[in-house]
């Protein structure tokens, strides 16, 4: 997950240079690909709607001068399925979204966003129909009602607040002193982990995306606020295809799918059930996993 972070931060952090200077989200995005990643394709089209079926078929990656990150990977999501990633540090999890986002381009195979190859997809139409909530999501010098708009530029000040109160922030934002007016700066210093991860969940809700990113916290938030971002994320995730690179138990075993990855391949595929019936890798992190919490207790 780190990997994962770290180009989303520097992603964010370009963001919050170019937010000052320039306005509109997709002349950011173009100068953000001009800048970091390989230009669309020349017949790349804008996509309009989205149902959100997701398809890898044997999908290789290799960053540049090294051996295969990922090989062969095949796998479907439907419609508003949630799938979590699990597998050790290095397994390839972050570049498989990588790859769904085309921060890179897929090495060989496809992958097909309903039926489409997204290298056909403009980058910013594709992410347009995306939404990321990360460890350390992005917030820029600017109000909360700002920052929360950042998910769709275009929303009303209700429109606002309603994604607030669906993602459990309108509680902690009303008690902020200027409440939404309140200006946060760079990092959001001054409000909590959790709460910064409150906001994430509003501005991905406001910006009604058919697919999601969740790299889910491993740092320790209090149980209150947990248990406000899992509601939250709950109602968020609703109807979408969401990826969630998981770290806890429960979330992984909620999930339609759970693709487990070690060393760049997809070892087992299936629900948490099918998994443990199966008694290979992933039973063995799990019921490993358990012990461990137990003795944590
Ligand atoms: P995970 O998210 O499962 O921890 P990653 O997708 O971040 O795994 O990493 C998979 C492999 O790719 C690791 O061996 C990692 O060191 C390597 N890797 C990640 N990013 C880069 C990069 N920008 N250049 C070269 N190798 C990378």
């Amino acid at each position: 997950a780190r990997q994962f972070t770290r180009p989303l931060n520097d992603l964010a952090n370009q963001w919050n240079t170019l937010l000052s200077a320039v306005a509109g989200a997709e002349r950011v995005f173009e100068v953000i690909d001009e800048e970091v990643e390989t230009k669309d394709e020349l017949e790349a089209a804008p996509v309009s709607r989205v149902k959100g079926a997701v398809s890898f078929s044997h999908v290789g990656f290799s960053y540049e001068g090294n051996g295969d990150t990922l090989s062969s990977i095949t796998f479907e999501a439907k419609p508003g399925e949630m799938i979590a990633l699990v597998g050790p540090t290095g397994a390839g999890k972050t570049t498989l979204i990588q790859l769904l986002s085309r921060f890179y381009d897929a090495t060989s195979g496809t992958i097909t966003l309903d039926g489409r190859d997204i290298r056909s997809m403009k980058r910013e139409s594709l992410r347009s129909h995306m939404a990321f909530v990360l460890q350390d999501s992005f917030l820029f010098q600017g109000t909360i009602r700002e920052n929360i708009r950042f998910g769709r530029l275009d929303a009303t000040d209700e429109e606002v607040e309603e994604a607030a109160k669906l993602a459990n922030a309108h509680g902690f934002i009303s008690r902020l002193p200027g409440g939404y007016d309140k200006v946060l700066d760079v990092g959001g210093s001054g409000i909590s982990q959790g709460q910064k991860q409150l906001l994430a969940i509003a501005r991905a809700i406001l910006s009604n995306p058919a697919l999601l990113v969740l790299d889910e916290a491993t740092s320790s938030i209090d149980t209150v606020t947990e248990l406000k971002i899992q509601e939250g994320l709950q109602r968020l995730m609703q109807g979408r295809t969401s990826f969630v690179i998981a770290h806890r138990l429960n979330t992984i075993r909620q999930a339609d799918k759970i693709l487990v990855l070690k060393e760049g391949r997809l070892i087992e595929q299936g629900s948490h059930e099918e998994l443990l019936a199966q008694g290979g890798f992933y039973s063995s992190l799990y019921y490993g996993r358990l012990e461990e919490q137990q003795q944590e207790v």
